[in-house]
């Protein structure tokens, strides 16, 4: 059972009311509810039952999964703020590998509380228009071999 609501399962071209779009999306019709009643989700609410328009909901779902993971290049998310998150002071440090990729730290504008991801060194010079960039270069490690997953990385760096 898919946790997250997914939007695929909605037809664009029909309406829906609370309790169809719940069962569509695997979320209660509380859920549903709040997602009006908070404003982001449009609704016809003059007149019984409420319905909602699938293309409305299609794009409400887009909205939010756009809001909540996507950074620019010179943002990191933050998951204290449960955001993306703006560099304090505008400055980031970048610790670059051996491969040429490099690990963004930065803390968060908001709260301060240090964020992580990965960019790769070819993104650089884009990366310095926009904020002011310290690199570091990380210390050659011989027989140590590249570590591809980026969880694995950020489970070592603790
Ligand atoms: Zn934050």
């Amino acid at each position: 059972m898919a946790r997250r609501p997914n939007g695929r399962a909605v037809k664009k071209h029909r309406s829906y009311t609370v309790d169809e779009a719940a069962r569509t999306l695997n979320v209660t019709k509380g859920t549903v509810r709040r997602w009006m009643k908070d404003g982001d989700l449009p609704a016809l609410t003059d007149q019984r039952p409420t319905l909602i328009l699938g293309h409305d909901l299609i794009a409400f779902l887009d909205g939010r999964r756009r809001d909540r993971k996507t950074c620019q290049l010179h943002q990191a998310y933050c998951f204290r703020c449960r955001a993306p998150g703006d560099p304090a002071y505008g400055e980031v440090e970048i610790k670059l590998d051996t491969n040429g990729a490099g690990m963004m730290e930065a803390l968060c504008a908001t709260c301060t509380t240090v964020m992580h991801k990965r960019v790769s060194a070819s993104r650089l010079p884009e990366l310095q228009a926009k904020v002011k960039v310290t690199i570091k270069q990380a210390p050659a490690r011989i027989g140590e071999s590249a570590q591809p997953c980026p969880i694995g990385h950020f489970k070592k760096a603790r």
